[in-house]
């Protein structure tokens, strides 16, 4: 369909969950490829990143918002997470998108739910250990909009590289009828990866925050003059960040860029993955450090 004359509809925001499920079966049986894009609201370019490529891909485009619960671990910020609908409308209007799905808690969770999906062993690293249920809070939450928007494209950011694996492995391991689309990380100009936590940064703990892709970019440097052990690189980004005082290392780890599991030597392409909390924000990021000898 034409950008001009799908432009012209206006978006539908749908709270029920089978009046989406209606809709896009609908779309799908006109002959329409549905794209979904997962997300938690307070949308920001991250996240238009994601609905301008669904739009290029796909005939409608839907975005979920859901603050899920059940991802957020005791003592996180699932109640002061940033709720900003009116703005997060605005944003899906001007990206083209055609319908948004904003369930609330009870319609998803209704009395008496009791089932949970988990995905073993890429959760136990990283973000896993640190979080423990998180990744079974977003399995099962996805597994429920998969149903929800039977979409044929499903699209996810880079930034949380281990969610997009442990998405993928489920995707596989249960048969969705579902394509994942894993989509690059978009940064602010100094290289901040974008994410809603970044609102909870204070000036000052903005401005040291650069560290975590300073930290990156060192790594990648070094691995292109061609060091390949693990623990020395380590070291080497753990050094950029002490040069952040408010910052606290959570995780800085090595490992298999597709199994996730620990790696001493980078002679594969290896996932260099960093949690460093600043003030109330916790932020993540990654790169992926491919030696020469293993490219082509
Ligand atoms: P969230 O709302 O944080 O759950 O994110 C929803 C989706 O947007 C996830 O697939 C994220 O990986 C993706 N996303 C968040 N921030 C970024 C970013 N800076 N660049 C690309 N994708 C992002």
């Amino acid at each position: 369909m034409a950008a001009a004359e799908r432009s012209k509809k206006p978006m539908d925001w749908i709270v029920e969950g089978n009046v989406i499920f209606q809709r896009v079966v609908e779309r799908k049986r006109q002959g329409l490829r549905v794209g979904l894009v997962p997300t938690m609201g307070n949308l920001h370019e991250g996240h238009a990143s994601l609905m301008r490529r669904a739009r290029k891909e796909t005939d409608e485009v839907v975005v979920s918002i859901f603050v899920n619960p059940i991802q957020f671990v005791q003592g996180e910020d699932y109640e002061t997470y940033p709720r900003t609908p009116e703005d997060d409308r605005k944003l899906c209007e001007g990206e083209g998108v055609d319908a948004v799905f904003a369930p609330n808690v009870e319609g998803m969770y209704p009395s008496g739910w009791s089932t949970q999906v988990q995905v073993n062993g890429l959760d136990q690293g990283l973000c896993g250990p640190r979080r423990p249920g998180h990744f079974a809070g977003v399995a099962t939450v996805l597994t429920k909009l998969f149903h929800l928007v039977p979409a044929d494209l499903a699209y996810f950011g880079l930034k949380d590289y281990q969610q997009v694996k442990v998405i993928e492995r489920m995707v596989r391991d249960l048969d969705f009828p579902l394509e994942v689309v894993a989509c690059p990380t978009i940064r602010e100009a100094d290289g901040l990866a974008k994410s809603s936590r970044n609102a909870y940064l204070s000036r000052e703990e903005r401005r040291q925050a650069t560290v975590l892709w300073r930290g990156l970019s060192s790594a990648a440097d070094a691995v292109e003059q061609g060091e390949r052990n693990a623990d020395r690189l380590r070291r080497r980004v753990a050094d950029v960040i002490a040069e952040a005082p408010l910052g606290h290392v959570d995780y800085i780890e090595l490992v298999d860029a597709e199994l996730l599991t620990p790696v001493s030597t980078i002679d594969r392409p290896t996932l260099l993955a960093l949690a460093v909390t600043f003030g109330r924000a916790r932020l993540i990021d990654n790169a992926v450090l491919i030696p020469k000898e293993a490219i082509g």
